[in-house]
């Protein structure tokens, strides 16, 4: 009554605009600066991020995204697209923890999912308005609207990238075509203002040598324009990296061409998008010239713009690495603070002089060690322990380290041995105490250090004191070692699922003899499961698997802390024991069928549909002295990163807010060293290629035939069979399933391979050593095996493309090749289509590998160089690899005697892939 006669309120108009929030609002409107998206909470996108969460950490993976805000980020992307997750579920939890974290929820999220039943999931959690990432008309427009509709009334903005039922936009047309699509269905169908719609008209790589590419840049720049002027009110965002794509290996270049696309961008209308804000110089700054030329590439204004590019790519790589003079004014510190920026900074161009000037002003020499250079060391520990220094850099750290000590160790022995003529007796500066002694190990057969190595510095940086037998190790040898120095700690390494059963050979050999210390287990095969189920009952002294190397300083720590031993110990063993329980319980819980259900099963490719083409050759030939320069072009970047545990997809890390200096320095002196080796010839590729008529067996066997009349069997190669009881009708699959069948009538061919580029790798890192430069031993081992794998890669495609000439007209770019995206598959004895690694033996005879190419292989069927690839070539378009998972007895019997194994050899070579059951 109070309110009769009077004027109903005015409904309060707010101005027309973006408005995203969490706690706190971000308005985004047409005089809004550019908005950045911090992407380091996205599973697909970092390591680190995927693992805290598969491991169930999502305290720490909740500071991953205070980082990111704390770093600048205006909104987080969160993405949970990982097989091993219940994605639904992790999507929650981590929004609901973030949602208690006032200081990381008052960004608004952007919920990022290939599935639309996750970003469901993560709408329900999240506070304020989200943007819902992505949506497109890929599966059509009723699919599109339901999705788009369901955000709405979550209340959250999309973002449509322009794809369409026919694939991605290229042209300004269709980018534009789709964007108005796009925009009439939202607002007339779905109720959104044109405000909470965000293009992504598809950022894609310039410069690549293709020419239709060559537009790309202009085409997503005017499209931009055509949009924002003919759809007022939407908002475009994108991944500024892709652009620059094909210039990977050169940051200054890329850092100038995203500079320079930016400016275009942004002045079109581009309102937010994936950057690194902190490496973009600024347009004016660059060097005419080099401006000119990236205008010209990037606005496409002359036909050779990529070519001029290349031109002078190379010398701005030069001149900003080498020319453009450090900053030297640390050099005006102290002695004590020269060592200690030396220490942390990993600068070792002065470590000599300042040692030697340190040492004159002490009293003896070990006190420089004891003092500046431990103090250096203790803040690089530091830091590496508050993930503000990353492994690399912490093995910079510890060469200048090295380096100092080498300059002393002749004046510590000089004095020793005037002490000791001088009273006859005891020595008083023997040896100084260190943290603990470490000995460390590969095992026997296996060839494998990279990551062994980075442990030993890591550890070393951190006083422990490491003595390191190598590679290919005996256990006795291992065991004499640890008793002769009384080691504290011993640690083993392996890379090949083989070393696994010889890492349980040690441990039962350690504890025949009475050993007691504890024992640490790495390396990448190595698991947590599998050091509980198959290591640890084999010895009572503790047994502990190091995940990384960031993880062994801790877990040296927790072992050799008398205060915190016990409960470090006792707690693992509990967790082991349930690790053990889960794995028992899995194993009665897991219905295998039996060998002839799952060859009933098998796929059955139908031969009358393709003539399978003829290789161009039979029998093997060689190709030696591979150029590296082809090879270079080849490489997949992204697991050099990961070598060197530094999370996130390539090129993008080398842009990310935490690790992005650390991965850029990294890359950098990579790209040199490369270089060296390319020029220099520092290292040399060989090969083994061949074909043979071939055709499979009912038992799973590949006969392989010495010439086309395919009446002499020359070898059989053996293959498993998934026995896993599948829902669906999805075939048990064996690699002889992808080869026609012997009385088929189709006159099919298997192709065999292997490659080094690991040929003049041990000389090389010998020279590195002997400067005390591991950084530099790592870092040519880890570009080998990179080397290794694009020379894979790059036989791969001349077979397709030539050699078996099955792929004729194929055309793909490097990321295509690294994705996959041809017909066929290589297969590698050792991964989990084919886990037996003894097939390599006969790989390697029928190819003459060893003649040939130069490998040759270990007890444990390691190849040695150790950068090397081998394995087999399928054709077939419905060839996939796949996991074989566990086998049951039956195989395992039908196997052994099908390779002419006793059941303990077959048990042992196949020991990853059996039952818990089968191996007791
Ligand atoms: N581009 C990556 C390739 C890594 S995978 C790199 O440069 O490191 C390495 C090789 O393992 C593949 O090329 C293929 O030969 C083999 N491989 C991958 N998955 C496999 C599987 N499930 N079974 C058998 N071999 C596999």
């Amino acid at each position: 009554a109070a309110a009769t006669g009077r004027a109903p309120r005015p409904v309060p108009s707010l101005p027309r605009a973006t408005r995203l929030s969490g706690l706190e609002p971000l308005t985004i409107t047409p005089e809004s600066l550019f908005v950045n998206i911090g992407e380091r909470t996205n599973v697909t996108g970092s390591r680190r991020f995927a693992s805290l969460v598969t491991d169930g950490r999502y305290e720490t993976a909740v500071e991953v995204a205070r980082q990111q805000v704390d770093n600048g980020a205006q909104v987080i992307d969160v993405n949970m697209d990982e097989a091993l997750l219940d994605s639904e579920a992790a999507m929650a939890r981590f929004l609901n923890l973030t949602a208690a974290e006032p200081d990381i929820s008052r960004v608004p999220v952007m919920i990022d999912s290939s599935r639309w039943s996750v970003i469901e999931a993560g709408l329900k959690c999240v506070q304020g308005r989200s943007i819902v990432n992505s949506l497109s008309l890929k599966e059509g427009e009723t699919e599109f609207l339901r999705q788009a509709r369901l955000a709405r009334r979550y209340g959250a903005a999309v973002v449509v990238m322009a794809f369409d039922e026919g694939g991605q936009a290229e042209t300004v047309e269709q980018r534009v075509a789709i964007a108005h699509r796009v925009h009439g269905l939202l607002t007339e169908q779905a109720g959104f203002e044109s405000e909470d719609i965000i293009l992504d008209p598809n950022v894609f790589a310039i410069g690549t040598g293709i020419e239709e590419h060559n537009g790309y840049a202009v085409s997503y720049i005017e499209a931009t324009r055509s949009i924002k002027a003919e759809l007022p009110g939407v908002l475009i965002s994108g991944g500024v990296s892709n652009v620059s794509f094909s210039f990977r290996g050169n940051d200054p270049v890329r850092e100038a061409i995203h500079a320079v696309f930016l400016v275009r961008a942004i002045e079109a209308g581009m309102d937010m998008g994936i950057v690194n804000a902190g490496a973009l110089p600024v347009v004016d700054d660059l060097d005419p010239d080099l401006r000119t030329r990236v205008e010209d590439l990037v606005l496409n204004r002359r036909p050779d713009a990529t070519e001029r590019m290349l031109e002078v790519a190379d010398t701005i790589r030069e001149k900003v690495s080498g020319g453009s003079g450090p900053d030297l004014s640390w050099r005006d510190g102290t002695v004590d603070e020269r060592l200690r920026h030396a220490l942390v900074e990993g600068i070792a161009d002065f470590v000599i002089a300042d040692t030697e000037e340190a040492r004159l002003l002490a009293d003896r020499p070990i006190e420089v060690i004891e003092g500046p250079l431990m103090a250096g060391m203790n803040v690089v520990g530091d830091l590496f322990g508050a993930g503000r220094m990353f492994l690399p850099q912490v093995v910079k750290s510890a060469r200048v380290m090295k380096q100092a000590v080498a300059h002393l160790i002749p004046y510590i022995e000089a004095e020793r041995t005037a002490r000791m003529g001088a009273d006859g007796g005891a020595d008083p500066g023997a040896a100084r105490k260190t943290a603990g002694r470490i000995v460390m190990a590969t095992v026997k057969g296996d060839v494998h250090d990279i990551g062994k190595n980075i442990v030993g510095v890591v550890l070393g940086c951190n006083d422990y004191e490491i003595i390191d037998l190598g590679v290919m190790v005996p256990w006795t040898r291992i065991l004499e070692t640890a008793k002769d120095v009384g080691a504290d700690l011993v640690g083993l390494s392996g890379l090949i699922t083989p070393s696994l059963e010889e890492m349980r050979t040690v441990a039962t050999e350690m504890e025949r003899a009475g050993f007691e210390v504890p024992l640490l287990i790495g390396g990448a095969t190595t698991s947590r499961a599998h050091t509980a189920v198959r290591i640890e009952p084999a010895y009572s002294g503790p047994v502990i698997h190091v995940v990384d190397a960031s993880r062994a300083v801790g877990v040296a720590r927790a072992l050799l802390d008398p205060a915190q031993h016990d409960g470090y110990v006792t707690r693992t063993r509990e967790e082991y024991a349930s690790v053990r329980a889960a794995h028992e319980g899995r194993d009665r819980h897991e219905a295998r069928l039996t060998l002839a259900q799952a060859r009933e099963r098998r796929l059955r490719i139908d031969w009358s549909a393709t003539t399978p083409p003829a290789p161009s050759f039979l029998g093997a030939r060689a190709i030696l002295d591979q150029p590296l320069e082809e090879l270079v072009e080849r490489i997949d970047w992204g697991p050099f990163f990961t070598t060197w545990e530094l999370s996130g997809q390539y090129p993008r890390i080398l842009a990310d807010p935490v690790v992005g200096a650390a991965a850029t320095d990294l890359f950098r002196d990579a790209q040199r060293l490369l270089q060296r080796i390319v020029d220099e010839r520092l290292l040399r590729a060989n090969a083994a290629v061949g074909f043979w008529p071939a055709a499979s067996t009912e038992d799973d066997d590949i006969e392989v035939y010495a010439d086309e009349r395919r009446d002499a069997i020359v070898t059989r190669l053996h293959t498993l069979r998934q026995q896993m009881a599948k829902t669906k009708a999805r075939p048990d699959v064996a690699l002889s399933d992808y080869t026609a069948p012997v009385g088929s009538g189709v006159a099919d061919h298997i192709g065999l391979f292997a490659v080094t580029a690991g040929i003049g790798l041990e000389d090389l890192r010998a020279s590195f050593l002997a400067d005390n430069d591991d950084y530099g031993s790592i870092m040519a081992a880890a570009l080998a095996d990179r080397l290794a794998e694009a020379f894979a890669e790059l036989l791969h495609e001349r077979v397709r493309r030539d050699l078996w000439g099955y792929a004729l007209d194929e055309a793909l770019d490097n990321d295509a090749l690294i994705a996959e995206r041809y017909q066929g598959i290589r297969p590698a004895p050792g991964y989990p289509s084919c886990p037996d690694h003894t097939e390599k033996r006969t790989i390697f005879e029928l190819l003459d590998a060893e003649r040939g190419a130069g490998i040759t292989l270990t007890e444990s069927m390691a190849m040695l160089p150790g950068a090397s690839v081998s394995g087999y070539y399928f054709w077939h378009p419905e060839a996939r690899y796949f996991g074989l998972g566990r086998i049951d007895r039956d195989q395992l019997s039908d196997y052994a005697r099908r390779k002419g194994w006793s059941p303990d050899e077959a048990a042992r070579w196949l020991a990853p892939n059996l039952m818990g059951g089968i191996l007791s």
